[in-house]
């Protein structure tokens, strides 16, 4: 895992008296570094810039948040935070997976054109060198770019890291199950605050971190029984919290010393523990869905707490009102409204994530309190690009949805598209109407009336011959187009996969991903 880019190592290497030793030194190094090596240079000078901190909340569904209806106390931080920024009621991410949502997030591609994918026995997707990123772009203009993530699918190996002074997994514990106990674990963010304004430098600083995803263990005890009144006989109730912590460490500590290494380090612990959750679970009961849910509720509750704690450090430093904040989710989950658990199918709930945009006082002037427009998360960064007035050399796909803040009449309508990770499927909305070709139980197409049936509950592909054709000419469409944006932009879309290197295909066969 690269903690510090390769030119701030060299500069730090040639300081005699640092010796990189155990994780604790490694860490007060990095914060060394952040201190008095991150120096403003001759770039753009940025320090009229607001800071920017993104959170993005791992497999948060929209509708299970109190500020999108959801009927039980959840997310009191969020709310509140809500109440004073734009909601935008009706965002859809590009993919339900980690990897590819979040690097149409940082790109302004469609997972279509910069076909990084989450993981899996075909090898590795890592982002095409030619694509310049939205942190890279930050970086040029002068901000302190920083992502302070939780690992696994968000691994600089696939190209993450692009753009940021400091990349890293290690500087905020795991889940951030520490901080809740002691805000301390968090100090590395005040610290990042302080850095960035004795420079003169805007903070872009990403947080992100896996709290409500399956095993939906993370919560403290204390806010899992809360949530599960009624626990089915012999399902999972997560653990208790000294054995929580000791598997949460294990994560921290997962095997391997670069990220790869590590990513499948935790993809064996995680799924030993997950086998070990799901185990005797059948979503297709009331009874255990309802006990999933309550967890997942934990959870997010849980992930509430957190993004309080964010809050306060924010409010205490200062810097609460004159940052834009924004909190996201990269994809939903599923429990079973279609027949699934976790997030891979290409529905509503896999797809429809929160987005909250707080903007600095000086910029709030005439904005909207909710959207209820369809936005894309693609699209994000566009934005706010487009609300600092920062023009944008690069090609990207994104539009930007500043108007529908501003209700100022200008055209945003985009398709909202979204592929599963091997790009074999499609969906995208139009108008009144949802299709997809995902193929799920044995059922390859799908169309959906948005008005009629928001849960996409009612098949009408069957019944709809001419609807379907139209609809099948714009999914043709929108793969040719994303096709000859591949090719312009320089990434072929022919290509399925990067070839896994052996070294690669070594910890896959020792870890049992391929024969
Ligand atoms: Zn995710």
């Amino acid at each position: 895992m690269k903690l510090i880019p390769a030119d701030t190592q060299r500069r730090i290497s040639r300081r005699p008296a640092v010796i990189i030793g155990a994780a604790g030194v490694l860490i007060a190094l990095v914060l060394a570094a952040i201190f008095f090596v991150f120096r403003p240079d001759s770039r753009d000078s940025g320090s009229t810039m607001p800071n920017i901190i993104l959170l993005s909340i791992d497999t948060l569904r929209a509708d299970h948040l109190g500020c999108y209806g959801y009927d039980r106390e959840t997310s009191p931080n969020i709310d509140a935070f809500a109440a004073d920024a734009v909601l935008f009621e009706n965002a859809y991410s590009q993919a339900p997976f980690t990897a590819p949502a979040h690097m149409s997030l940082f790109t302004g591609l469609t997972p279509a054109v910069h076909r990084v994918a989450n993981f899996d026995k075909t090898g590795l997707r890592k982002l095409d060198p030619r694509i310049v990123t939205f942190p890279a772009m930050l970086k040029e203009r002068g901000w302190l770019t920083v992502g302070l993530h939780a690992g696994g699918m968000m691994s600089p190996e696939f190209g993450f890291d692009r753009g940021f002074d400091l990349y890293s997994e290690k500087l905020i514990s795991y889940n951030w199950h520490r901080a809740y106990e002691d805000p301390k674990d968090l100090n590395v963010i005040r610290r990042l605050l302080e850095t960035s304004r004795r420079d003169s430098r805007p903070l872009f600083l990403f947080l992100h971190h896996y709290v409500c995803h399956d095993p939906y263990m993370t919560a403290p005890e204390s806010i899992r029984s809360r949530f599960l009144k009624n626990p089915v006989p012999g399902l999972s109730k997560g653990l208790p919290d000294d054995e929580r912590n000791r598997i949460l460490k294990g994560f921290e500590a997962a095997p391997g010393g670069n990220g790869l290494e590590r990513l499948s380090g935790q993809r064996v612990l995680r799924s030993t523990f997950a086998k070990e959750f799901w185990k005797g679970v059948d979503l297709s009961r009331p009874d255990h869905r309802r006990h999933i849910v309550d967890l997942y509720d934990a959870g997010v509750y849980f992930a509430d707490a957190l993004f309080g704690k964010l809050l306060s450090i924010l409010r205490e430093d200062g810097s609460l009102d004159d940052s834009i904040i924004i909190v996201m989710s990269d994809h939903g989950e599923e429990f079973f409204e279609h027949g699934g658990k976790t997030h891979w199918q290409l529905f509503v709930e896999t797809l429809h994530v929160p987005l909250i945009v707080k903007l600095p006082s000086r910029y709030a002037q005439s904005l909207q309190g909710r959207v209820a427009r369809d936005v894309r998360t693609v699209d994000l960064f566009v934005t706010l690009f487009d609300l600092l007035g920062l023009p944008i050399d690069h090609q990207i796909q994104g539009e930007s949805f500043l108007s529908l803040m501003k209700n100022n009449g200008r055209r945003y309508a985009p398709l909202v598209v979204s592929y599963d990770n091997a790009l074999r499927s499609v969906r995208f909305i139009k108008d009144d109407f949802v299709y997809s070709d995902f193929m799920s139980h044995g059922v390859g197409e799908w169309l959906f009336s948005r008005p009629n049936d928001p849960a996409e509950q009612r098949n009408l592909a069957p019944s709809m011959g001419i609807v379907l054709e139209t609809m099948r000419a714009i999914a043709s469409d929108v793969r040719l187009g994303d096709s000859s944006f591949s090719a312009s932009v320089g990434t072929s879309s022919a290509r399925p996969t990067d070839k896994p290197s052996e070294s690669l295909l070594r910890q896959l066969r020792a870890l049992g991903y391929l024969e």
